[in-house]
């Protein structure tokens, strides 16, 4: 059995050099409590880069990633041995696991980690994108931070992403306009042919996006922003807000890789607009994922939501996964498909 590790602490853009593939020690016969997982699907996630630093940006909300250490991830696997009455060998579940062959996990309260039904009849790679947590902070930061009203115009960053790609789908099917922004040509036809956005543009065409946003996408303002990449983007969304507009802040990711890249709002328009800016944590939802993800499921069965995903081959490929994320490689979820 193997792990990733991380070498060393990675402080700006990670490489494929920053990890390494480790063996390990894994105890075949669980003790009292505890559940052994073979692992199939390894999600990797912007959020751990900041775990991963040497003084973890994200110290409030997780614990950082101790160098030559195994690293906790979201992903899938089927039970193969278990001393928990919950769980029998043969069970699939998808939660916490980690960037590993094979994970032990002790079930509790504090554990995210769900049995899937044997009757599930969609593909298990979802439960990492829009069953997951994707599909979970998509929900909770579009309908419950930004709470949209049918005819109301939405602006989402880093769009064809995995988080992204759903806000949009699900704020057109909350009858809004959509615009997404994405780095390539490939992402914008996607979003504007495949998931239904009434536009999209790279943001690499648009230097001046400020001024791109007011002249060709929103003309009348934007009444939802839901911020993926922080800093000038969230600068040239925020003075394009109409009045009682609302950003959802979930996350900053061109600010992992480039602390000197904070977004630094003009907030006296905040003030004159009275914008609302929130951030969210997906898991203040948790106890919600069933019910959300419920509704998500049945929209993917009805067809009205596409679930893009990018599934890299085995364990060695999660660090090329990992850094794909932050120089724009992947389109929709990434992830890692063990043998
Ligand atoms: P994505 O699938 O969106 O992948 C990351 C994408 O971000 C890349 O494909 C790239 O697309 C874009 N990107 C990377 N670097 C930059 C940059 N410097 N400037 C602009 N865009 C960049 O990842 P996720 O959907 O998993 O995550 C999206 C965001 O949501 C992240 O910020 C993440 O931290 C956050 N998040 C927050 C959660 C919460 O609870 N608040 C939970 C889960 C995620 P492109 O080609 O468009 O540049």
């Amino acid at each position: 059995s193997r792990y990733v590790a991380v070498r060393h602490h990675v402080e700006g853009l990670p490489s494929e050099d920053d990890f390494e593939v480790k063996a390990a020690r894994v105890r075949w016969s669980p003790e009292s409590g505890e559940v052994l997982v073979r692992n199939l699907y390894l999600s990797v996630d912007p959020y751990q880069l900041n775990r991963m630093k040497r003084r973890s940006a994200s110290h409030l909300a997780v614990d950082g990633i101790v160098p030559g250490e195994r690293i906790d991830a979201y992903g899938a696997g089927e039970v193969v041995a278990s001393a928990c009455e919950e769980y029998k060998e043969g069970d699939v579940v998808a939660g916490v696991l980690g960037w590993e062959d094979y994970t032990l996990f002790r079930p509790s309260p504090g554990v995210l980690m769900s049995k899937l039904a044997a009757s599930d009849d969609l593909p298990l790679s979802h439960h990492l994108s829009a069953l997951g947590t994707s599909g979970m902070t998509a929900y909770a930061g579009l309908y419950e931070v930004g709470r949209p009203e049918a005819g109301e115009k939405v602006f989402v960053s880093a769009a064809s992403g995995s988080v992204g790609s759903l806000v949009g789908q699900f704020a057109k099917l909350a009858g809004c306009y959509v615009v997404g922004c994405a780095g390539t040509n490939a992402k914008v036809d996607l979003m504007k042919n495949k998931l239904g956005f009434d536009d999209a543009f790279n943001y690499k065409d648009e230097p001046d996006m400020k001024s791109a946003l007011k002249r060709s996408y929103f003309p009348d303002g934007i009444d939802i922003y839901f911020d993926n990449v922080g800093g000038e983007t969230l600068e040239a969304a925020l003075a394009n807000m109409n009045t009682y507009g609302r950003v959802a802040l979930c996350g900053v990711i061109s600010e992992y890789t480039d602390a000197s890249h904070r977004a630094v709002p003009d907030l006296l328009e905040v003030i004159y607009k009275r914008i609302t800016i929130r951030g969210f944590f997906a898991w203040d939802f948790l106890r919600r994922f069933a019910e959300f993800t419920g509704v998500i499921g049945d929209w993917i069965r009805q067809g009205k939501v596409h679930v893009i995903e990018d599934i890299s081959d085995g364990l060695d490929s999660v660090p090329s996964a990992f850094a794909a994320l932050f120089s724009g490689d992947n389109i929709g979820k990434k992830m890692v498909k063990l043998a």
